[in-house]
């Protein structure tokens, strides 16, 4: 937290605004639209809740199709089976480590020939990285087919000087506790679209008639933000660009004392973007290092320290391996490679630089000790 939340939840408690929507709630909307630079926003209960409102407002229905990123979170993918919609997995490419391109393309050219074109294509940016939103975009629109873009990680990211989140016909963010600022829960929905919004806040608050009595011909859901978490949201909103600027001063960090280690390599940044580096993640290459991925992550566990895999595919995900799946090409599947190299770091944005150092001791002493112990025994 940053300190002035309090204010707004006071506000919120001396006018008696506890109920979901209130004055904190559009002020927090208004501010989002402004800083994400579109028309409009609606603020729900989690990004979960935002990525099924824009499914449910593109229509996907049973038996439709929906094309999303595999190397990403669950909750990306979980509202497409929430509609009874069917993922189909779309791998990552080396220098985003976001949607291949390439592979988006193969799915589009096979969706064409089977006659099924896809409701629309989730495309995420990981940890805090843009996909190659310019050649994306470009294959969507060649087949007219609507992007939702998954920026629950990359608020204060842009690409092209462009806020990331709002390249498709929608975009969410995710305000849940992890993520670079929080309501402790919530989530909101960005669009150039204001009609879809206002339907959005319909279908958001049980798609509730206007009527003088409860009357509802559709089915909506429950998933407005409450007025005392959108207070939180204000004041967080108002720190986002020094959160941004902390999570990069903490990678450059890593960056300097690791990167010339050999067999390490850090998320790439793509030329024309600007990452918050929500997380610090890198690849080790075992052929150099001698040391792999569940090494490094016990001997942190050995020192306290909390680091974590790369996301585990979704199409190699129990739940979901059945679905189809496009890899960057036939002889490589990039998501698997990076999530059987890749490491995040821990990254909060209050860490100190003594506990950034003793990571990064406890990652060079596990390479070196390695290293030390096969010399010697040669
Ligand atoms: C956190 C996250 C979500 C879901 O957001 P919640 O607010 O936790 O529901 C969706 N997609 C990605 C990529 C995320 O990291």
């Amino acid at each position: 937290m940053s300190g002035n939340e309090m204010e707004y939840i006071k506000e919120a408690f001396d006018t008696n605004w506890i109920a979901p929507l209130g004055p904190n709630v559009e002020a927090f909307e208004k501010d989002i639209a402004e800083y994400a630079g579109v028309n409009g926003a609606v603020a729900v209960s989690s990004g979960t809740a935002a990525i099924h409102l824009a499914l449910s407002l593109l229509g996907v229905q049973k038996g439709d199709v929906v094309f999303c990123s595999s190397l990403t979170f669950v909750a990306s993918a979980n509202p497409i089976l929430y509609l009874g919609a069917e993922p189909v997995f779309i791998d990552a490419e080396p220098d985003t480590w976001n949607m291949s391109p390439s592979a988006l393309e193969k799915a589009m050219n096979d969706a064409i020939s089977a006659c099924k074109l896809p409701k629309a294509v989730i495309i995420v940016n990981l940890y805090g990285q843009s996909a190659k939103m310019e050649e994306l975009v470009s294959i969507c629109n060649k087949y007219a087919v609507p992007i939702i873009e998954d920026s629950a990680e990359s608020l204060g990211s842009r690409y092209n000087g462009i806020a990331s989140g709002t390249f498709g016909e929608f975009g969410i963010f995710s305000f849940n506790g992890n993520k670079i600022i929080t309501t402790s829960g919530g989530g909101v929905l960005i669009s150039n679209n204001t009609d879809a919004l206002r339907k959005a806040r319909f279908l958001a608050a049980q798609a509730r008639e206007p009527a003088p009595y409860y009357q509802h011909c559709e089915m909506g859901f429950n998933y407005r933000m409450s007025n005392v978490l959108a207070g939180i949201g204000r004041s967080q909103l108002q720190v986002l660009n020094e959160r941004v600027a902390a999570r990069r001063a903490i990678f450059e960090t890593y960056y300097q004392e690791l990167a010339h280690l050999p067999g390490i390599q850090f998320m790439p940044e793509l030329v024309n973007t600007f990452s918050n580096r929500w997380l610090t993640a890198l690849t080790i290459d075992y052929s150099k290092t001698n040391v792999s991925v569940n090494e490094i992550l016990a001997s942190m566990d050995k020192e306290n320290i909390e680091a974590r895999h790369v996301w585990k595919p979704l199409h190699l995900q129990p739940l979901m391996e059945t679905y189809t799946y496009y890899p960057h090409s036939e002889r490589e599947s990039v998501s698997e490679k990076l999530f059987e190299t890749g490491i995040c770091l821990p990254s909060g944005s209050n860490m100190s630089i003594k506990d950034q150092m003793r990571v990064i001791q406890t990652i060079k002493n596990t390479i070196y000790k390695k290293f030390e112990k096969e010399t010697c025994q040669r």
